[in-house]
């Protein structure tokens, strides 16, 4: 039997990219065919970019990778996954604390839609403690976040504060 193509999709907030998530998404690129990286347009947090500027800055910073798709949707995961037909969802692992929240979001998109695998993926070291928002509080304070980002999100926060 044929295997069939994989299409992955990793969703987030992206608000903005960080070098944390490049690095999940540069380990979701090498194991399908077909990489979707979405933005969640969902009004659920409070945001400091909008999506069309972390959809344009995902496109900047992921330009070396071919066969990523960006784009940026409303409503379900498994809504979106379905529309794509994507058959992995990816999510990064940072620390036990995303864990619990992760786990069941993952049961309860499996059982919406039982066709789609969802995979943990674990970044490198360096990454395991950054996060968007800290991201954000140091870029406040003018502090440097020039190794914790692109040099696009950097301009970006720069511009921002
Ligand atoms: P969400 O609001 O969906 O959590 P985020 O943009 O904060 O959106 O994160 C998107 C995904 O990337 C999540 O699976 C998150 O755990 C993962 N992620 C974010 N930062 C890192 C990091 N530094 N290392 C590994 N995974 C990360």
């Amino acid at each position: 039997m044929a295997k069939k193509k994989t299409i992955g999709l990793y969703p987030g907030s992206f608000d903005p990219v960080t070098n944390g998530h490049l690095d999940i998404a540069q380990r979701a690129y090498k194991m399908c065919d077909q990489l979707h990286i979405a933005v969640v347009a969902n009004p659920s947090k409070k945001v400091l970019f909008s999506v069309e500027k972390r959809v344009e800055l995902l496109n900047k910073t992921t330009r070396h990778l071919s066969n990523v798709v960006i784009s940026s949707f409303n409503g379900l995961l498994v809504d979106y996954a379905r529309q794509i037909k994507a058959n992995m969802i990816f999510r990064g692992l940072r620390a036990v604390a995303d864990f619990e929240y992760e786990f069941q979001m993952a049961l309860i998109n499996r059982s919406l839609y039982p066709g789609i695998e969802v995979v943990f993926l674990v970044p490198n070291e360096k990454f395991i403690f950054l996060s968007s928002s800290a991201i954000k509080e140091v870029a406040t304070l003018k502090g440097d976040v020039s190794g914790f980002v692109p040099s696009a999100v950097e301009k970006a926060l720069r511009d921002a504060f």
